[in-house]
């Protein structure tokens, strides 16, 4: 081959060689700035005064972790959290949501300098009563406010175990949505396991991963510690008595039980079956500065709303 065709060659491979060069540069280039006009198109978050700023992000893929089901879980139903209207069209105050979602709602009553509080359904399904019970005292002071002394303020928080009471009014609805019981699961005197002679069995419960470890545990703590509580009744069922809370039992505490049982068939001392109660509402809010009890009611059926009607009006102005 002649040297002068050959040299020809090599420029005609160097031509093609710098136009498809210049070919992929170009399409590199446009591609990019194709993609700096989609970057622009996302929406960016406009901040407003007093407004919290909300952004959606982009459709993108997401690669989600596989969630096992808790079995214990009882699926949500877009129901109102309160089952019942006030006349007053007074409204509940959300002071936390329970594991698996669900709200936890307080009433207030007076606006007085004294706190006082009743809470129900710690035990959820399996003590339902107490949740009955405490709608039909919420319902009786929304009818009645002038029962309400003026240096008082009362909260009843009507189900502190939504979850619980969601999954069924029997003994498997007890626990929270982590099988914790939540009466188990207060800072105070608190034990990972204890002798269950005398306890509960069946089905299992635990006092949770640590104290204090459940939402719904932490909501109350909270609302306790923000507000100046001296009086504390915590409803149970069923048939045991009035427990005072305390370690060994507050003074306080043992003075309220007794009135509690002067006026109504629930003994004092309560029934002794060996158990030794650890973690406790009413031993937290002893060590809080409440007198506090564990108020049991006849069954599991009743909600014995006269008599409670009576332990509520001595409640509400008993002298701490
Ligand atoms: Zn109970």
């Amino acid at each position: 081959m002649p040297r002068r065709r050959a040299s020809q060659i090599v420029a005609v491979i160097w031509g093609v060689n710098i136009v498809s060069l210049l070919a992929v540069l170009g399409i590199v280039l446009f591609r990019a700035s194709q993609r700096t006009v989609q970057a622009a198109d996302v929406p960016t978050p406009v901040e407003m005064p007093g407004v919290d700023l909300i952004y959606t992000a982009p459709p993108t893929l997401y690669y989600l972790p596989t969630i096992t089901r808790n079995p214990l879980a009882t699926p949500i139903e877009g129901v109102t959290p309160t089952p019942f209207l006030l006349a007053s069209g007074r409204r509940a105050t959300i002071i936390g949501l329970s594991v698996s979602g669900r709200p936890i709602e307080v009433f207030t009553f007076g606006k007085g300098e004294r706190q006082r509080m009743i809470v129900a359904g710690i035990h959820g399904g399996y003590e339902w009563n107490t949740i009955a019970l405490a709608d039909e005292l919420i319902t009786y002071l929304d009818a009645h406010p002038e029962e309400i002394p003026d240096d008082l303020t009362l909260y009843i928080l009507r189900n502190l175990n939504p979850d619980g009471d969601a999954r069924g009014h029997d003994r498997n609805g007890r626990a929270n949505d982590r099988g914790v019981d939540l009466n188990r699961n207060f800072p105070v005197n608190w034990q990972a396991d204890w002798d269950r002679n005398g306890c509960w069995k069946d089905p299992p419960v635990t006092g949770g991963e640590s104290p204090g470890s459940e939402s719904e545990t932490r909501a109350l703590m909270k609302f306790i510690e923000r507000h100046q509580i001296d009086a504390l009744i915590s409803y149970h069922s069923a048939a045991l008595g009035v427990f005072p809370g305390g370690t060994p039992w507050d003074k306080d505490s043992i003075r309220l039980a007794k009135e509690i049982a002067k006026i109504t068939t629930y003994p004092y001392p309560p029934l002794d079956t060996g158990c030794l109660y650890t973690g406790t509402l009413a031993d937290f809010a002893v060590s809080m500065g409440a007198a506090a009890v564990d108020l049991e009611l006849s069954n599991h059926r009743d909600t014995d709303f006269e008599m409670n009607l009576g332990v509520l009006q001595m409640f509400m102005n008993w002298e701490r």
